[in-house]
């Protein structure tokens, strides 16, 4: 009988769930919401109620081990949270992988959410075909996550990727995370969807559609690009063109042959994508497209990365053929 692996993938408004075999096809999938006010026992509970449910959705097949994917600063030693973002301050320093494991008896490994994802690119999706790629998640944040040599590269703390927090405008807008002008204050979700209201506030006929939002959502903003808006177009290019200078940076350093773009926001494609390979080709000089280049693609995944990938975390770290 081959065995079951579960990805949870813990976000702010949803907890998401995938059982998957060794072969990456996905058996079982269910969803959840977060409810972080209701505080993070009644959050540990639901996702053991969605655990319990693979469980009998599986049988009589096992689930082997569970992956939980969270949007945190992890010690990955002991699955402990060292912060995350978005959830109520009880969360910070908490044993989640020991609650988990009590909760369940299941033995739960833990890994960073986007550091996830990019487990999924490399195992099923578009990270298959490369040795050393960048993975980026362009969402409410922008995070990352490094293949190099074949490996997820963790860094010193298992926290390498932090692309979102690397500094592109130096006397620019507070960052959640305590710096000022990080690429997140510049190019994420919200950033996008800040720069469409002021757009609107200023009169932009172009917009002017929008303006019953409040703040409109960086979907929003793409369908109006898509509906052949200029400034949202502008909008759109202006946040790929900072995420591309980042990448573009991070890509002399360490010369990856491809960057794999994912998140909510990547939904807008090339509106997105085209002016981050416009800026990454203008920056990355020394490795120009004659001698290899970087390819940008879109993750082919979407939304099910965090959980899939989990999932393929637990299977490696379970010793899965
Ligand atoms: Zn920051």
């Amino acid at each position: 009988m081959r065995e079951i692996f579960l990805g949870i993938d813990l976000g702010g408004t949803e907890v998401k769930a995938a059982a998957l075999n060794p072969a990456g096809e996905v058996l079982w999938s269910g969803r959840a919401s977060t409810g972080v006010p209701e505080g993070r026992e009644a959050v540990l509970s639901r996702i053991e109620g969605l655990i319990r449910r693979a469980g009998r959705a599986m049988e009589p097949a096992p689930l082997a081990a569970v992956g939980i994917a969270a949007p945190a600063v992890i010690d990955m030693d002991t699955g402990t949270l060292e912060h995350l973002s978005n959830f109520t301050a009880e969360w910070d320093n908490s044993p989640l992988r020991a609650d988990m494991e009590r909760r369940t008896g299941l033995p739960i490994f833990v890994l960073n959410d986007v550091r996830a994802a990019t487990v999924a690119e490399q195992i099923w999706g578009a990270g298959r075909y490369y040795q050393d790629f960048i993975s980026v998640a362009i969402g409410t944040g922008i995070g990352g996550g490094l293949v190099l040599n074949g490996h997820l590269y963790g860094g010193s703390r298992g926290a390498a990727g932090e692309i979102g927090h690397v500094t592109m405008a130096p006397d620019g807008l507070p960052c959640g995370c305590g710096n000022i002008g990080c690429l997140e204050t510049v190019a994420s979700g919200p950033a996008i969807a800040r720069a469409a209201r002021a757009a609107i506030e200023r009169g932009d006929a172009d917009l002017s559609e929008l303006a019953e939002s409040c703040t409109p959502t960086p979907a929003q903003v793409t369908q109006a690009a898509q509906r052949g808006s200029e400034s949202a177009r502008v909008i759109l290019a202006e946040a790929g063109r900072w995420i591309g200078l980042a990448l573009g940076n991070l890509i002399c350093v360490l010369n990856p042959r491809a960057v794999i773009v994912g998140g909510g926001v990547a939904a807008a494609g090339d509106l997105l994508l085209d002016p981050m390979r416009v800026e990454i080709e203008r920056r990355t000089v020394v490795f120009p497209p004659a001698r290899g280049g970087v390819v940008v693609v879109g993750s082919p995944l979407g939304g099910a990365a965090g959980a899939m990938g989990a999932a393929g975390w637990a299977m490696r770290q379970g010793g899965a053929p």
